[in-house]
């Protein structure tokens, strides 16, 4: 699988949360199916360039006073923190573009050797749209329609107003160049992406994927740069993410709605991050919005809470795996899990699954019925695979674990007092203990075995 990566030259935006998040429980789902995944997602940092036709990074690093190298390891790096905080599971590759260079003028010097690119007075290379008949196949345009709306620079030498630079010449003052037959210059950014994904997965691999934004022109030409050369099939499934919007309008610096990782993370806790994306199909747009995002906590609280109340039943469970008609409960619900991320990973409804599930585990825990410790464990190995493993939704450890421990041995140590107040005569002293109790939802239950207490809530 190869996922298109982020252009490093700032911090990574709650829109890059949404697209990796996606392709994080995609990539889940996929080693848990049993599927071995190489999932490359490669660091762009160069040739993404600005509708100015200035070079991103470059222009970071001239108003920070920095070397364009530096901009791309402190972004690389912010980038890699955000996601390790939203529990996204690092690729196997994140090859970088700067690395790659020879790979892509290999790949550029052969498409102009086949008659799919052409070299400009100037040094520019670009790939001829014409000679690539099924250009526009993966956005559904033709090459017609393409033309009216395609742009030329002032100083760009095209032959066809659709083509686009496979690579270009470098200025005096550009820093970020390289040497190449055509002379010293940089890749577009459409040719790395081609060149890389060729690189590790072969000329033919399963999934590529990407934000939607990118399906034209980048995706298009990265069709166009490797079938042209290969003559075969690129990436058998294209799976491409909706777009995300803050309070319903475009995310963006100048409107000053644009939200980073990182302001999102010091708001809401990353479980409640990945609840919101998940929360949509992934082909879906969805919304940032204060309530969006605290019902999204919510809900994920919900969650989060009935784990850690089958954990800590589990502490003193009897033996067994009563009640054994809670079995089927847990077969159901994981085979409707599994079958709803086997239709295009659809997230939301096998989140649906897990929270109906939850509803079915709360009643049975607070019905006063044993639950024994075989039937608690294979209800937390629902919430470890499925929730966990899958979704990333659930921790292996959860927070505040230590507290919950701490708070039953309390609340035990009150019970003991109160039984031994009980057995002074000492009424008065034990109805308080119980009614204090009851006042902050501490419910204790007189049972022939002992007391037993609920927490409400
Ligand atoms: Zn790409």
């Amino acid at each position: 699988m190869y996922v298109c990566g982020p252009t490093v030259y700032d911090h990574a935006h709650i829109g890059h949360a949404k697209t990796y998040v996606s392709f994080d429980v995609i990539n889940r789902y996929l080693r848990y199916s049993g599927y071995k995944v190489r999932y490359v997602q490669n660091i762009t940092d160069v040739g993404h360039l600005l509708e100015s036709g200035e070079d991103r990074i470059l222009k970071r690093a001239g108003a920070l006073a920095l070397e364009p190298m530096e901009v791309v390891e402190t972004y690389t790096r912010s980038y890699f923190e955000d996601m390790d905080a939203l529990g996204v599971l690092r690729p196997d590759i994140s090859p970088r573009a700067t690395g790659h260079v020879p790979e892509q003028i290999k790949m550029v010097q052969a498409l102009i050797d086949k008659g799919h690119a052409y070299v400009t007075k100037k040094g520019d290379v670009y790939f001829d749209v014409t000679s690539f008949p099924e250009y526009g196949k993966l956005s559904g345009q033709r090459l017609e329609d393409l033309v009216s709306g395609a742009r030329v620079e002032v100083g760009e030498e095209k032959r066809h107003p659709a083509d686009f630079a496979l690579w270009r010449h470098a200025e005096p003052e550009h820093l970020m160049r390289w040497d190449s037959p055509w002379g010293e210059g940089f890749p577009g950014w459409h040719i790395e992406c081609s060149a890389m994904a060729m690189k590790y997965l072969g000329e033919t691999f399963d999934i590529h994927g990407g934000g939607l934004e990118n399906r034209f022109p980048h995706n298009e030409c990265e069709i166009a740069q490797a079938e042209a050369l290969t003559g075969k099939p690129f990436a058998r499934y294209w799976l491409l993410t909706g777009s995300l919007t803050i309070d319903g309008v475009k995310m963006s610096k100048s409107l000053g709605n644009f939200v980073t990782v990182k302001d999102a993370l010091a708001r809401y806790p990353a479980g409640a991050i990945r609840m919101f994306i998940l929360s949509s199909h992934y082909t879906n747009p969805v919304d940032y919005s204060q309530a969006a995002l605290d019902s999204a906590q919510k809900g994920w609280e919900r969650l989060v809470s009935a784990v850690q109340l089958v954990r800590h039943r589990l502490k003193s469970a009897p033996e067994g795996g009563a009640p054994e008609g809670f079995q089927k409960v847990i077969a159901d619900h994981r085979s409707r899990f599994i079958e709803a991320m086997d239709d295009d990973f659809n997230a939301p409804v096998a989140i649906g699954v897990l929270q109906e599930f939850t509803r079915e585990v709360n009643t049975l825990l607070n019905s006063g019925e044993d639950v024994g410790r075989d039937m608690l464990e294979a209800i937390d190995a629902v919430y470890r695979e499925l929730g966990g493993t899958v979704l990333g939704l659930i921790p292996d450890e959860i927070a505040g674990g230590a507290d919950a421990e701490r708070q039953d041995q309390l609340i035990n140590l009150l019970i003991e007092l109160r039984a031994e107040a009980r057995a002074n005569r000492e009424w008065a002293r034990a109805d308080q203990i119980r009614d204090r109790l009851a006042e902050i939802g501490i419910i204790l239950e007189d049972r022939p075995d002992g007391t037993v207490y609920k927490i409400q809530g």
